[in-house]
């Protein structure tokens, strides 16, 4: 809430894309710039944990068991399987970040996409994150190093699958430069906050600038 008595309700924003198009790095900078305000939305999974990742940071990681009880108590606002493997958003984490009219950050896929729009509606706002081309996605996901040859080629037979899905997003990025990504993706949150209907106090603070004598 401003002096102007101007608030806003918080909203979801998704970002989507196959893997090694960068989604994860923009989702997590975005998350870590404390002047964004933004909540990261931390998935469970049943996948193998990389080197590089942390239990409870980058995922938690469960085992299926646990997965299904998760789902069978309705603990999880959306799951989908990907790539051989679970994965769900936690539902009480989004309640509470939505309820204090924070925003927070998805990284999930199309699946998981659609089925927070259907919950939500109003409140989401979705982006695709396109690369360059495809030979970039398969070099980006070689560098990477993290997943088998195996594990990789079905990666990018499923990019393939996903990319499809891109006239479902509100916005589409093509993350060619990661700086520039970036920088559209903060334009994105900037006028989603702008949003009229989001915002109440706003004929309130009209009227009281009407109310001012010239
Ligand atoms: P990765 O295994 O590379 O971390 O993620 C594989 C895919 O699963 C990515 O497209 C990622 O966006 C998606 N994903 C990660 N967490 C979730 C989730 O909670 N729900 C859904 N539906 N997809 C997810």
């Amino acid at each position: 809430m401003q002096a102007t008595g101007i608030a806003r309700r918080g909203f979801i924003l998704i970002l989507s894309s196959p893997s090694g198009a960068g989604k994860t790095t923009l989702t997590r900078q975005m998350a870590s710039d404390q002047k964004w305000g933004l909540d990261l939305s931390i998935s469970v999974t049943t996948r193998q944990r990389r080197p590089s990742e942390i239990d409870g940071k980058h995922y938690n990681f469960i085992d299926r068991e646990a997965f299904e009880a998760l789902r069978a108590a309705d603990n999880l606002l959306e799951w989908a399987e990907v790539h051989g493997n679970f994965y769900g958003t936690p539902r009480r984490p989004v309640e509470r970040v939505l309820g204090a009219g924070r925003d927070m950050i998805f990284d999930i896929d199309y699946q998981g996409t659609r089925q927070v729009r259907t919950k939500l509606t109003q409140d989401v706002v979705t982006v695709f994150i396109l690369p360059p081309s495809l030979a970039e996605l398969r070099h980006r996901l070689e560098r990477r190093a993290e997943d088998s040859s195996d594990t990789i080629e079905k990666r990018l037979a499923n990019a393939r699958l996903e990319i499809q899905r891109w006239s479902e997003y509100d916005y589409v990025i093509v993350n060619d430069d990661l700086d520039d990504a970036f920088r559209s993706l903060e334009g994105i949150l900037v006028a989603e906050r702008l949003k009229r209907e989001r915002r109440t106090g706003l004929s309130a603070f009209v009227e009281s600038l009407l109310a001012e004598p010239n």
